[in-house]
């Protein structure tokens, strides 16, 4: 039995999928991270000439970063990226390994910044800790036969080949556009692998994610007639599913029920009633504050909330805001449907 264990640097990957796609014509492609380890050991167990059954792949590690002070314009892609490594951890099993990098209120993709912002995020944590992670199972007795690596830098030559010095085995996984020469090496070289490398491109077909559509019950207690449904939709593991009828009821019901305080007045007084305009200055107190995102909010006496960016505070300090502190502010964009507003010059209460 050889045991492999799987490291990603997903850095690279998140960088490299793309790419992948593009070549291959796919528009949106996405990769099955449940098909990955059982492609690695189908592939190790025909280059080793043994039954598949004879690898075990005990453990996925993935290493990767995490925005933190970006621009709020990022957030929905921020809570995409760590949707996608909660549903990694948690229904793929993977072990999850995650830097934090500060973008000092910048946009987190180089295409939406400022073309003259040389702003290069750092984020060499996620090489170090995929390295050193990968040195200790190496050396550890009992550990591991197999190191089978996700990755493309260059960078990653010397540590390749102190695993292999330790006597374990290294299958290098990778793209051909985006792997470096040293590792690319038909001849190796630099002698960091043990077999020829599996590239992803020649299994882009069986690695791609697949939405099939698969048979659910709605849960909805609200729900009229026959449960089942069809839906390409994957809910995660205990995530209550709804039919688009209920679903559609649920969210109507929701933005309708979030804003009621207003649509009464606007009855009475007309739409923007009871509204306060943009530049109006507000009191509010801190209702909430994500520490490691450096954003918040704040609710007003009448508990219309406000989102704002770190950046977006006037003689405060982020890491000593205290939820529960009165503070001033002024209007940047007022609430829509169900979402919060933006406050701006978030500062201290007059005494
Ligand atoms: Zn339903």
């Amino acid at each position: 039995m050889y045991k492999v264990m799987i490291f990603i640097d997903g850095t690279w990957l998140y960088r490299t999928l793309p790419r992948l796609a593009e070549q291959s014509g796919k528009g949106e492609f996405k990769i099955d991270y449940g098909v990955l380890p059982k492609v690695v050991a189908r592939e190790l167990a025909d280059r080793l000439g043994v039954d598949y059954a004879g690898i075990d792949v005990v453990r996925n590690h993935i290493f990767a970063s995490l925005p933190t002070n970006y621009d709020h314009l990022d957030e929905g892609l921020i809570t995409r990226q760590n949707e996608f490594y909660t549903l990694l951890r948690e229904d793929y099993h993977y072990e999850t390994e995650l830097f934090n990098i500060d973008f000092r209120g910048r946009r987190v993709r180089q295409a939406d910044r400022d073309p003259g912002d040389n702003f290069q995020p750092r984020e060499k944590c996620v090489d170090i800790a995929l390295a050193s992670k990968m040195l200790y199972q190496a050396a550890m007795p009992f550990g591991m036969d197999i190191a089978a690596v996700v990755l493309g830098d260059r960078d990653f030559t010397p540590v390749l080949q102190t695993v292999r010095q330790l006597g374990k085995r290294v299958l290098l996984v990778s793209v051909r556009s985006s792997c470096a020469q040293e590792l690319a090496d038909p001849e190796d070289r630099e002698r960091v692998k043990d077999y020829d490398t599996l590239w992803m491109d020649d299994h882009i077909d069986e690695l791609e994610l697949r939405y099939e559509p698969q048979w659910l019950e709605c849960q909805s207690p609200e729900h009229v007639g026959e449960r089942a449904f069809q839906t390409t939709y994957r809910p995660r593991r205990g995530e209550p599913v709804y039919c688009d009828a209920c679903r559609s009821a649920y969210s109507q019901r929701r933005s309708s029920g979030a804003s009621a305080g207003y649509q009464e007045e606007e009855s009475e007084y007309g739409p923007q009633a009871g509204l306060p305009t943009i530049g109006e200055t507000l009191e509010g107190v801190v209702e909430f504050k994500k520490e490691e995102k450096g954003y918040g909010f704040v609710t007003t006496d009448d508990g219309i909330s406000f989102f704002f960016h770190l950046s977006d505070l006037e003689d405060l300090d982020f890491e000593s805001l205290e939820e529960g502190q009165e503070v001033l502010f002024e209007v940047k964009t007022l609430p829509v449907g169900g979402k919060a507003g933006a406050a701006q010059n978030v500062r201290p209460m007059e005494e």
